[in-house]
């Protein structure tokens, strides 16, 4: 499968490990938009969170247990802000769905 995360988890392309565990991935995003700026992706391959299903939605909550690990371990103290684009109006560039985890300086009001 030519997918970029997929490479990234199985080492075929580098990337800054953040944190690792038998369902997730965690690494520094190449072009950060904050001061910490890390993505958390499954280790299962699915394109977005239309995909998300009984059957993959584990991995999602796996992941939603891991966020506040990473950020604490990252010095998130003062919050952070959490975000998953899906699909093109998000401007989703990487079709493997993964979470941004974004802070280390005060985040605007603005989302959109
Ligand atoms: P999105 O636009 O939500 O699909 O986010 C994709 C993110 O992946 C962007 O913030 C990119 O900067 C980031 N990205 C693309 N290639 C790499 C890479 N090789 N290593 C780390 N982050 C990457």
């Amino acid at each position: 499968m030519d997918c970029l995360f997929c490479k990234i988890i199985e080492r075929a392309i580098p990337s800054s490990k953040v944190y690792e565990d038998e369902m997730c991935y965690a690494f520094r995003d190449i072009n950060p938009q904050a001061p910490v700026h890390v993505l958390v992706i499954p280790k299962l391959h699915f394109a977005s969170m239309d995909e998300v299903t009984a059957d993959n939605s584990k991995y999602v909550a796996h992941i939603f247990e891991c966020i506040p690990k990473i950020a604490a371990a990252e010095g998130l103290s003062g919050g952070y802000r959490v975000i998953s684009n899906c699909g093109d109006d998000a401007c989703q560039s990487v079709k493997h769905i993964h979470f941004h985890i974004l802070g280390g300086r005060q985040l605007s009001e603005e989302m959109a």
